[in-house]
């Protein structure tokens, strides 16, 4: 009897979650696409690359100790490479993709789909909520979320009292000196090596001798382990700090496990509820990494479906410059915030969250780069990038380019933000509180140059009152403006 061929692509790394759920060696043959498109279509970072090409080998050879049936095909594209096999196969089926592109190409080859269930949410009931809303805040998705996964509930009331403990997790970095926890390294095996050895002559960017990431899902449960003994304790005080002295502060590290599937949210959640059950986490620390989980990832993947494929298109306002060169190298610039957050992406293919959106998304918004070139960019240097979570993200919380269909008002801030948050401004060649001068921040600059620019669009919205009014209040706006104009002109030379 025919045996029915499973897709798996390269997200799906994960034996009780979607297609593979009942998948049995007896019936069900597994093929992985490698296609040309995946590393040769950009310039991808090769961590990147390593990342995804030796996670799905290693995964693929763990399903063939179960038993199965694994054809590994290297291709033109995923759709020509799947067909060469499927008129072998009574059906051939694979896990809904996680993007519209893949989902397309698939549909039109007539693969047929199994839910996506490596989300806690089906786009059906994020659909029904968004649609029973007046605007789509995440705050209010997140209780319902807590409501109706019952985390961190109790008795119908939030445990703690409080929704949200946001007011004790926004502490700037402790003194030099502190102690922050210690990095993964990750010992490379004969499958790491053979795609080492493969993805050397290809064009990509960045470096790969860093040793962070993992490709198994082992690794991904000692990240876990790591995480829940080391960091999660203070996960919650430190998670908007950017320092000089760690590059990864007590963030967890999962996004690039967990966007694979080598890890789910589920699992992730039941261990870190267990964690505080056991005590010695503040509910400030719990709360405020339960709510990136089940909050913010599910929001964000939520909002990918429920806008559709034209939002990535979006362009509010009408941003025609080119990506800035320093994005590429950081030694584009004298900017140290940006300097030292372009070399570490180079270095491990991954910054936290606050310099992606208020270091990296804030200077590309200030300076009027074009949406698609900066999500272009973003996708290409994350190793955790996938479109699902990178187009909201960039076009709708960090740009602002839908108009504020996410974010009722931009993440946009000038240096004094920076300066709170982090211990950069004290090396830097610039000063976060002038404006007008040749050493002034360029953030500080450029925020009142998007304020001048922008000001009429924003004068209906009640939540930018308080800047409206602080440019007003401006007696050198117009020096402030010409200096605008010079940094950004520095910055597309990569002077600044
Ligand atoms: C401009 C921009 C681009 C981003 N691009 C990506 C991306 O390509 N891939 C990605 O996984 N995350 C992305 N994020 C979200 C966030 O920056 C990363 O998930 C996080 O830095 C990953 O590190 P971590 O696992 O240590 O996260 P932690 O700080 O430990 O948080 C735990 C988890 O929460 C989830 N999470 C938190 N915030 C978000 C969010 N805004 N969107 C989706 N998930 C979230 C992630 O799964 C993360 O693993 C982006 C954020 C911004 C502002
Ligand atoms: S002064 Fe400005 S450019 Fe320099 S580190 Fe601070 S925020 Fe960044």
């Amino acid at each position: 009897m025919p045996k029915t061929l499973i897709y798996l692509a390269h997200d799906n790394l994960n034996r009780h979650k979607g297609a593979l759920k009942d998948a049995d060696p007896k019936k069900h043959e597994v093929i992985f696409v490698e296609s040309n498109r995946m590393l040769t279509g950009a310039r991808w970072h090769r961590q990147r690359i390593f990342f995804l090409l030796s996670a799905a080998r290693h995964f693929a050879e763990s399903l063939r100790k179960e038993g199965f049936t694994v054809h590994y095909e290297k291709s033109r594209d995923t759709a020509s490479g799947i067909s060469k096999y499927a008129d072998d196969y009574e059906a051939v089926i694979a896990t809904a993709p996680s993007s519209y592109r893949l989902t397309k190409n698939l549909l039109d080859i007539g693969v047929k789909f199994v839910p996506n269930d490596f989300f806690l949410t089906s786009r059906e009931t994020f659909s029904s909520w968004a649609n029973s809303q007046k605007s789509l805040k995440m705050e209010s998705f997140y209780r319902f979320q807590r409501e109706r996964l019952n985390i961190l509930m109790d008795d119908g009331e939030p445990v703690g009292g409080k929704w949200n403990f946001d007011e004790a997790n926004r502490l700037p970095p402790p003194k030099l000196g502190h102690s922050w926890p210690s990095y993964p390294e990750h010992e490379r095996d004969e499958i790491d090596r053979e795609v080492i050895a493969e993805i050397e002559s290809l064009d990509l960017v960045g470096r790969l001798t860093d040793r962070t990431w993992g490709t198994t899902r082992e690794a991904a449960l000692a990240q876990l382990d790591r995480f829940l003994k080391d960091s999660f304790r203070d996960f919650g005080p430190y998670e908007d700090a950017m320092t000089s002295e760690s590059w990864a502060l007590n963030h967890s590290l999962l996004s690039t496990y967990m966007n694979v599937g080598l890890i789910t949210p589920d699992e992730i959640v039941a261990e870190a509820l267990k964690r505080f059950k056991r005590g010695g986490i503040s509910i400030a620390s719990c709360e405020g990494f339960i709510r990136q989980i089940i909050g913010w990832r599910e929001y964000i993947n939520g909002l990918y479906w429920y806008f559709g494929n034209e939002y990535r298109d979006l362009n509010e306002f009408s941003s025609t410059r080119k990506l800035l060169p320093l994005f590429s190298d950081s030694s584009k610039t004298k900017m140290r915030c940006v300097s030292e957050i372009i070399s570490q992406i180079e270095e491990r293919s991954w910054v936290h969250h606050i310099p992606r959106l208020m270091v990296l998304s804030n200077l590309a918004a200030l300076a009027d780069v074009k949406p698609a070139e900066f999500l272009a960019w973003m996708r290409e240097v994350f190793i955790d990038a996938t479109d699902w979570v990178m187009v909201p993200n960039v076009i709708g919380m960090s740009l602002h380019a839908d108009g504020g269909k996410m974010s009722t008002k931009p993440y946009v801030a000038g240096g004094a933000y920076i300066s709170r948050m982090s211990n950069y401004c004290g090396s830097c060649a610039y000063n976060p509180k002038t404006r007008i001068q040749e050493d002034s921040c360029p953030f500080t600059t450029l925020y009142w140059h998007y304020m001048a620019r922008n000001g009429e669009r924003f004068k209906k919205n009640h939540r930018m009152f308080q800047q409206l009014s602080g440019l007003k209040k401006l007696s050198d706006l117009d020096a402030t403006i010409k200096r605008g104009n010079e940094v950004i002109k520095g910055l597309e030379e990569g002077k600044i």
